[in-house]
């Protein structure tokens, strides 16, 4: 049987076409104007800059207006913590983004947590991580949260199966291995120091690239029938999964691009708007 492409492009416009409706309620109820969304770019990283601009369009697209917030590249961890507390203080502001990574002076960790958990739609803060690891009410970290969404819109049967992580960073791997342990699945995370990594990923029902390598998971350690999630976005459309090598045998996969990506952004105004309702 033929793959199934787990298609992010797609359902995320589906769900913007949603959202334009829900913000288009908030909109009535708050006179017209639109809730914000504050998006942080410290320094001019080219790379951070399209993410930043790609998650401003996002917003415009549904009626939510995005608010550029740029500083310098030798800002300080005091003066960034101090905009997220103006932000945090703005009642119109209904979510905050801080783009990671920020420049290396700066305590990343510090200014996460000092967003308030209420706007942290991009799920980022130590306490909103505790929170949905408990599997209490919490705003997901938006790539491993929009990957839970399209494995769920696909209906991609997670209980009972074995999903193997490689990657555990706080944004991305660490909470994509407790969200799968939530949905019941029996997890195994693999990091730099794994030893054995392509026997471990050989035993995966699921399989999900988090490394930001280019074709770092080889074909021959992903087994027939498998669900394979990338991650990864390199130059020239490679993910961190040999995808090539193996789409005609896997059950499913997300392409790239066009998988994973389109997803985080999707999750981060979906987030964003479940904000902006409570506004
Ligand atoms: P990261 O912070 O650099 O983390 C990479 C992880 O991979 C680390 O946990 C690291 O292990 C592990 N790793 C590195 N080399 C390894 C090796 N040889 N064997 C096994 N594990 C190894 O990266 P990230 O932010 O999580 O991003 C991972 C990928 O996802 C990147 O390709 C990035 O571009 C992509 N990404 C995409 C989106 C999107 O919206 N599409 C969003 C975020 C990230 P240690 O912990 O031991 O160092």
């Amino acid at each position: 049987m033929a793959p199934l492409v787990l298609d992010g492009k797609k359902l995320s416009l589906e769900i913007e076409a949603q959202l334009a409706e829900r913000v288009k309620k908030i909109k009535e109820k708050h006179k017209g104007r639109a809730p914000i969304l504050a998006t942080i770019l410290v320094g001019s990283d080219p790379a951070s800059m399209t993410y930043v601009k790609m998650k401003g369009n996002a917003c415009l697209r549904v009626g939510l207006e995005p608010q550029k917030v740029e500083m310098p590249e030798t800002t300080t961890t005091e003066q960034l913590a101090a905009k997220i507390g103006e932000l945090n203080r703005n009642p119109d502001v209904a979510g905050i983004l801080l783009q990671h990574p920020v420049p290396k002076q700066i305590d990343e960790r510090f200014c996460f947590d000092s967003i308030r958990l209420e706007k942290d739609v991009d799920g980022v803060t130590t306490w909103g991580f505790g929170r949905m690891a408990m599997g209490e009410r919490a705003y997901g970290s938006a790539t491993p949260q929009g990957i839970m969404m399209i494995l769920n819109h696909y209906q991609i049967q997670l209980s009972g199966r074995h999903a193997v992580v490689v990657g555990r960073s706080p944004i991305l791997g660490k909470p994509m291995a407790a969200m799968l342990l939530n949905a019941n699945c029996t997890v195994t995370i693999c990091h730099s120091k794994t030893h054995n990594l392509g026997d471990l990923v050989r035993q995966g029902d699921i399989v999900v690239g988090a490394v930001g390598r280019p074709k770092f998971i080889q074909a021959s350690w992903v087994k027939d029938g498998a669900v394979v999630v990338d991650a990864g976005y390199h130059p020239g459309g490679l993910g961190d999964v040999d995808l090539e090598g193996v789409k005609e045998r896997v059950s499913a996969y997300t392409p790239v691009p066009g998988g994973v990506g389109p997803m985080t952004i999707a999750t981060l105004i979906t987030q964003t708007v479940e904000a902006a309702e409570k506004w």
